[in-house]
């Protein structure tokens, strides 16, 4: 396991692409892979995957209900995970954190037990246009079930979400707006503290989506004074199947249960139960033990390193891929935030995008194309045939970029031929 204490280790990427040993494979051309589909999915450093192997091999067990040694340790490291994650993240309690397996998960869950509580019909909630499907369909079927009218927030001509646009759409009706904090395609911050302010200032509650944002800026829940934000561990280095939402404790008290089964209640009839008190209100049924478990490993290893040392070279990095592609006569940036976080998307000249991911492979740079699950982005960047894209984790260096500009100009090259 990975030692929950700062070591305040040096940030280097090189040394620290070492920790990750999916990356140190080479190909039959003896090429190590560029892994620049980090938006999907981030490598898992070794000390995550010890951290499964650790519990798979020495106290597999369930949490919260044995006795023998073993469920105790289960239990005392997964809520320890709880407390780390409320840490890395600024909430104030442990209880403000509820684990899931993803941040889809938690984005359908909020807007059930929201939903519930809050929504009538007539009501409003404004999604941006910027959003994942996982940020849009929840409050669609919101939409369906209890009536409400959702507003998209439209993007200005740089692909940005325009404060004074907002202003427009907040109306007394206004109960709720979903927003990202990073776009998993045009890597854009939104100016989310700005937004909740204006958000709460009409009595609408904010859902922040930081399944991106997690491993790429620093997130302060108490600054940002959101109501509610989504995360997923396989996105910030940690394992598959293990996610969390964040509620402010106050509000999650109001809230009920989504889903039924164990931990989730306190005390049952055959016609009835009481809820148990949060965060366990939410936690319906056996949780992904060793997964969570693998997040905390993943949030120690993010933590051993000064924070803003390692953004701040992920950003050269992202800052060299966007200069580099945009001296290439061939390929087009999309959208034109003032700062790309993690993520650069283009489009090459004649090529379409599932070419340009295929052939790339040839040169072992594995990266993304399509819609990315963003159809309505894609209908405002007018991007029919969906975009490349590119995107960076820790991980990355300078060398990947170029080694993904020599791998563009064979794409280009071979179509001529
Ligand atoms: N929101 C955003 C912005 C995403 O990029 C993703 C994953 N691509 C999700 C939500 C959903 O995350 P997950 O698939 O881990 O549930």
């Amino acid at each position: 396991m990975c030692d929950v204490r700062q070591t305040g280790r040096r940030f280097e990427p090189d040394v620290v692409r070492k920790d990750f040993p999916a990356l140190n494979q080479c190909d039959a051309e003896g090429r190590s892979i560029v892994w620049l589909d980090s938006s999907a999915t981030t490598q898992k450093p070794q000390c995550v995957i010890d951290a499964l192997v650790d519990f798979y091999t020495h106290y597999n067990t369930n949490v919260h209900r044995s006795y023998y040694e073993w469920g105790q340790r289960a239990t005392e490291v997964y809520e320890g995970v709880r407390d780390r994650l409320a840490t890395f993240i600024g909430a104030s309690c442990p209880e403000e954190i509820v684990f899931t397996c993803g941040a889809t998960e938690g984005l359908n869950a909020l807007a059930e037990i929201i939903g519930q509580r809050y929504f009538q019909p007539g009501d409003e909630v404004i999604v941006s246009e910027l959003e994942h499907h996982a940020n849009q369909i929840p409050w669609q079927m919101q939409q369906k079930k209890r009536g409400i009218r959702i507003k998209g927030w439209t993007l200005d001509e740089n692909g940005c979400l325009d404060l004074k646009k907002l202003d427009t759409l907040l109306t007394k009706k206004t109960k709720l707006l979903s927003v990202s904090h990073l776009s998993n395609v045009l890597g854009l911050v939104p100016p989310i503290k700005e937004i909740v302010d204006r958000a709460h200032v009409n009595g609408t509650l904010v859902v922040v989506d930081a399944a991106q944002a997690l491993a790429h800026v620093p997130i302060n829940v108490k600054d940002l004074d959101c109501d509610f934000l989504v995360g997923s561990s396989h996105k910030a280095y940690g394992p598959g199947g293990a996610g969390f939402f964040y509620g402010k404790r106050a509000l999650l008290e109001e809230l009920p249960p989504h889903h039924g089964g164990g931990t989730m209640m306190e005390t049952v009839t055959v016609d009835s139960f009481t809820p148990a008190e949060v965060p366990f209100r939410f936690e319906a049924g056996t949780p992904p033990v060793a997964d969570i478990i693998g997040f905390g490993a993943a949030l120690d290893y993010i933590r051993q390193f000064d924070w803003s040392d390692l953004l701040a070279q992920e950003d050269a990095v992202v800052e060299y891929a966007e200069k580099t592609l945009s001296s290439l006569p061939f390929v087009h940036l999309v959208g034109n935030p003032p700062q790309r976080t993690a993520v650069v998307s283009f489009l090459v000249d004649g090529l379409h995008s599932h070419d340009v991911a295929g052939l790339v492979c040839d040169k072992n740079i594995a990266l993304r194309a399509g819609y990315h699950c963003c159809q309505p982005l894609m209908r405002r960047l007018n991007c029919p045939s969906g975009v490349v894209r590119a995107s960076f984790g820790m991980y990355n260096t300078c060398e990947d970029v170029d080694r993904l500009a020599e791998a563009l100009e064979y794409a280009v090259n071979v179509f001529k031929k």
